[in-house]
């Protein structure tokens, strides 16, 4: 059984997950990246910690038994539309995508390069968040703005998240055991982005150029008008460092009430908090837009699938969303909501909802090895 290790570098921490085939042998997290009084100053350190997690329990990167490794990389513009074997060219590609992803990028290519240098004989893999969103129309990937200015600066909509909503939109359609018809999946986590999927193939999502557009977030505001941004600099006097914080980090459910943890929100509505009252109605008003919104861009919908820390534990945010959509045929049975049921709509529903754990790793680790075997035979 070919072994695959998953690597996630962001910004201050480094996921990892070591797969045999589907099964799990190892996981884990190394945090707090070049913080203060963190051991591990830098990715470098990051990875070898990873390596002697690993090596303790006799699964080291040395090991002759590891296949591949798989990286999630967050942005690849219009060049990357599929996983990728990593080679210099490549790197040199995602490196000229960074001003697009000025965060995420780097934080993915150190990982890359640190990986490489442990294991310069390993074929290693690029699986990209947007790539999954390539196959979204002009009209649903196009700004109304100058195409002049849009085409010069690689202005359009990329959408992120991919590798979980080709994951959930796929076992979604297994789960109601229907082919892979129309499938609207809300990945809710602290970051939260819709997809439209028909046939497995995305046609509309609901992040953007970045990964601010779109559903109310846990520090992310989602939509707004983008005249705020304008009025906030010249009326309000704000740097656009300013305003990248409070709308990227310092937006969204933190914004609106000052928790961005959906438990503690839920709790305090539950005491009548009204500020928590408000951010809550705010987040699931957004949510049923893009219901409706992707149920008109679908024509039909025969699955919704909830994921993502919020959409796979909270009943509350699943049933408030849905509420009084009969007329779409859209229902949640209050009892197998709560009971936590992976199908939660009632059986004479004509939308089945489902409740679907997302699983990136996973996912990354089977395009790696799509792309090993493919490369094996080409
Ligand atoms: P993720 O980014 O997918 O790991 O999701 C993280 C978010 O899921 C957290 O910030 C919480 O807001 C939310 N979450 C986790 N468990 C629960 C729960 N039992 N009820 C409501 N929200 C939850």
């Amino acid at each position: 059984m070919s072994r695959v290790l998953v690597l996630n570098s962001g910004s201050s921490s480094v996921k990892y997950r070591l797969l045999s085939g589907d099964e799990r042998l190892a996981s884990g997290t190394v945090e707090r990246i070049g913080e203060d009084s963190s051991p591990v100053p830098d990715h470098e350190a990051a990875l070898k910690v990873v390596a002697a997690e690993l090596a303790d329990r006799g699964l080291g990167l040395d090991s002759s038994e590891l296949t591949a490794i798989g990286h999630r990389v967050v942005h690849g513009g219009k060049t990357f539309t599929e996983p990728t074997l990593i080679t210099d060219e490549v790197i040199r590609k995602i490196e000229e995508l960074v001003p697009l992803a000025p965060l995420h990028n780097p934080a993915n290519l150190t990982g890359i390069e640190v990986a490489r240098r442990l294991r310069p004989d390993l074929p290693q893999v690029a699986v990209f968040d947007t790539a999954f969103h390539s196959t979204i129309s002009p009209a649903a990937a196009t700004y109304a703005i100058d195409r002049e200015v849009a085409e010069r600066l690689s202005i359009r909509r990329y959408g992120f998240h991919g590798t979980s909503h080709a994951y959930v939109s796929r076992e979604a359609a297994r789960a109601v055991d229907r082919p892979l018809g129309n499938v609207i999946v809300l990945h809710l986590g602290n970051g939260a982005s819709a997809s439209a999927v028909s046939a497995g193939r995305c046609v509309d999502t609901s992040m953007g150029m970045t990964p601010l557009e779109g559903l109310v977030m846990g520090t992310r505001s989602g939509d707004l008008d983008p005249a705020i941004v304008l009025y906030l600099g010249r009326t309000g006097g704000m740097s656009l460092e300013e305003i990248d914080v409070l709308l990227n980090r310092r937006g969204g459910m933190l914004g609106l009430c000052g928790d961005n943890d959906m438990r503690a929100v839920q709790e305090r509505l539950a005491a009548g908090d009204p500020d928590a009252e408000l951010a809550f109605s705010v987040y699931c008003h957004r949510l049923r837009k893009y219901v409706g919104a992707y149920y008109a861009v679908l024509g039909t919908v025969d699955v919704i699938a909830f994921t993502g820390g919020v959409g796979e534990n909270s009943p509350l945010v699943r049933e408030t969303a849905l509420a009084g959509l009969e007329a779409l045929g859209i229902a949640v049975d209050p009892v197998r909501n709560r009971r936590g049921d992976r199908l939660i709509s009632p059986d004479d529903a004509a939308v089945k909802v489902a409740v679907i754990p997302t699983d990136e790793e996973l996912e990354i680790a089977r395009q790696t090895l799509e792309v090993i075997s493919r490369t094996n035979r080409g």
